[in-house]
This record gives C-alpha cells, structure tokens and sequence, in this order.
C-alpha cells in the first residue's frame, strides 16, 4: 500500500492537519453495510459488502416489520452523510402515514436509579401484555464513551433477546441536537414497523430530559429512597417535567424509607405546575428488581393516555411537538450554517475582544456579524 493510498477518504468539516494523516485496512461500511459516521460524503465510497438498499426495499422491510431492515433503515436515518440523508427522508416520508400510532414513554433518572432494570421488567410485562416494545435511548454522552453498543444485552438481557422487542442504543450524533433528530426520526421508523409502545431513555443529567420529553407522550421519573432530595427540599426541574414519579428499590430494608420519600414526593408534587395540564402527577412505588408496582405504572400511563385523548391534550402535545421539532432544526441548522461562514469566522475573533474590552456594544457586534453573514450567503 503506498503512503497516497492510506490517507483518509473523509475528515470531518473542520479537521485541521491535526486529524489522523493514515488509516488502516478495516472492514467496508459499517456493521449492517452502511457508514453511520461519516462526517461527509465520501469521494471514493469503500465496496459494501451487502446491496445498498433502494427506497423501496426499505419502506417494504419496515413495514413488514423485518428486524434486519429495520436495523439498517434506522442506520440510514443515524447517517450523517447528505446522500444518506436525502434516501432516509424519502424512505421517511412513505412511512409517515403508518406513524403515529404507539405510545411514546419517556424514562429518566441518575445512574443507579434503576432504569435499565426498571425497563427490562416494564419490558417484559407489556410483551406479556400482548404489546410491541422498541427500546431507545438518548445518551448524549455515547459518542464519547459508545459503552451503550456493548452494554444493552447485558443491561436488559432478557428484553434483548425478545423477538417482540427492539433495542437499539443512542445514536452517536456528536450533539444532542445530532441525537435528538435521529432519535426522533426512529421513532417514527419504529412505529411504521408496527410497535405500539416506543420507551425512551435517558440518563439524568439536565439537557437531555428536556430533550426527550419534547419527544414523547408520557415522562416517567425514576427516583431512589436517600438520594438528598427529600433532605434538600425537593428540586423542581425535572420533576416538574414528569407526568409520573416513581420510587424504585421498594423491596427489602429499603422498602419503609421508600414509602417514606414517595409520600414526600407526592406533597411536593401538590405545589408544583403540572407536566400536563389538568393532569395531577402521582408519586408511586416500583421494585424493578421484585417487578412489583409494574403494572400500576401501567396503569397510570393508560388513564393518562385515555384522559389526555379524550380531552384532545393527546393529539394536540404531538402537534406542538412536531411544530417545536421543525423550527429546532431550522435554528440548529442556521447556527451551524453561521458559525461555519468563512467571513463570519474571519470576522469573530477581532468583534469578540472588541466586546470583551467594552469597545463594542453586544447589540451592534451582533448587527455586524448578522450583516458579513448575510452579505456572504447572498453574495
Ligand atoms: P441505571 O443506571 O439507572 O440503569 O440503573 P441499573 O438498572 O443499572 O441499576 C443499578 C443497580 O441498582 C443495579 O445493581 C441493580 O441491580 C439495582 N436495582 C435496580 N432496581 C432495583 C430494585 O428495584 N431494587 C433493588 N434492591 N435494587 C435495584
């Protein structure tokens, strides 16, 4: 191999001479034959080894719920390579009349709350209940360490080898925005290949409970007994984006301290707006581990469902949704579009110490910056 030939076929948009100058030899494409990675178009595309898929092939797969299919389509969606993107939107856009009809539950809490128990068991419980599970999850933090890839077979290992559930780890979208645009999107893959519950999880650590609760129907808060909340005086946030609170590790020693701080939960809930209006969030009691308070979980997430249809706040939150959804993407895509011009970036560094030097009023370096971008994009 001559030294020409082991440089990279791609760098990302900004790599600089400090991004790797030789490659090795590895496998083409990525692990179900398309690249999820790559930052740009290729020039010269490695051989896939299986058939690209056409428009077609993936809209039929997904809709006759084939797993293999599904798995690349939402590989498809994840890519963040423009051609990629222009087949995922068209594969997405056929699919748009079979979507819309799961239930999407959102689920969070602090590492060690119990979510991956917690979802094996509720999991579990709706597959005996007749329903289809797909498993996603929101973890900003997984393009960094990927330990999510690996890890869901032995975090859920039952739910992982269910033919009726899907699991499918956080997308590594660098940005949470990058994250949240394919997850949503495989939301919608999910539901066009027939599951009707999609549980969404996400790891509390602020931003991305937002995030995620932009993109679902129901947001359930895991809680542990001890935690300081109760000692503290609860914190608002978080709990004021849940439509339920549940207390896990119910079970054993811990089962009276449990009792304990749901009871305080559900004072403190009483002062707090609602996640839903006209919805009163209840605090409630699980053991993941013992799989008991499962099916009250349920329960609740079926009355709000029943109620919330009924009242139209339903259908209404998942218009607002896909609203919000919309003009998230058009501003992360001007800012990326602003940051990234050439004149802009020429610009910054001088406008920014001219501000930070009380030179330059913030309004009027905006204004500057504002007129050298829309200077150059309509040039
Ligand atoms: P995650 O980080 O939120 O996903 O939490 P895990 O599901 O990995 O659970 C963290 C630890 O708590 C593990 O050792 C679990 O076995 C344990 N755990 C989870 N749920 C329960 C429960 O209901 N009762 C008890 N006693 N332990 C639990």
């Amino acid at each position: 191999m001559t030294d020409d030939k082991r440089k990279p076929e791609w760098v990302p948009e900004n790599g600089g001479s400090e991004y790797a100058s030789s490659v090795v030899r590895g496998v083409d494409g990525g692990h179900d034959g398309i690249s999820a990675e790559s930052g740009r178009e290729p020039v010269r595309r490695p051989v896939s080894r299986r058939r690209e898929l056409s428009v077609d092939d993936h809209v039929a797969g997904v809709l006759a719920g084939d797993r293999t299919t599904l798995g690349r389509t939402i590989t498809l969606v994840e890519s963040n390579s423009l051609r990629h993107e222009a087949l995922a939107q068209d594969v997405l856009r056929q699919l748009l009349h079979r979507t819309g009809q799961s239930i999407r539950v959102g689920i969070t809490g602090v590492p060690g709350a119990g979510k991956s128990t917690f979802i094996e068991a509720l999991g579990n419980y709706l597959i005996g209940q007749g329903y289809r599970v797909a498993v996603l999850a929101v973890d900003p933090t997984s393009s960094i360490t990927r330990g999510s890839v690996l890890g869901d077979k032995v975090r859920m290992p039952t739910l992982a080898r269910d033919e009726r559930c899907f699991i499918r780890p956080s997308p590594s979208g660098g940005t949470l925005g990058g994250v949240a645009r394919k997850t949503r999107e495989t939301i919608l893959v999910c539901e066009a290949a027939g599951y009707d519950v999609i549980l969404v999880e996400t790891v509390g650590v602020g931003q991305s409970e937002i995030t995620v609760r932009s993109m679902v129907d129901f947001f359930l808060l895991l809680k542990i007994a001890g935690a300081g909340d109760e000692l503290q005086g609860i914190k608002k946030g978080v709990m004021e984006l849940a439509d339920a609170v549940a207390v896990n590790k119910a079970d054993g020693a811990n089962r009276s301290a449990a009792e304990a701080a749901r009871a305080e939960y559900e004072r403190a809930l009483h002062y707090l707006a609602p996640a839903t209006p006209g919805w009163q969030t209840p605090a409630l009691l699980c053991s993941a581990l013992e799989k008991t308070g499962i099916a009250g979980i349920w329960e609740v997430v079926r009355t709000f469902r029943r109620e919330t249809g009924a009242s139209g706040l339903f259908h209404q939150r998942r218009l607002d949704q896909t609203r919000e959804w919309m003009h998230d993407m058009i501003r992360e895509h001007l800012q990326r579009r602003f940051y990234q011009d050439q004149t802009v970036r020429e610009a910054l560094p001088a406008i920014e110490q001219a501000v930070t030097r009380g030179n330059l009023p913030v309004t009027r370096a905006v204004r500057r910056l504002l007129d050298l971008f829309e200077k150059s994009t309509t040039e």
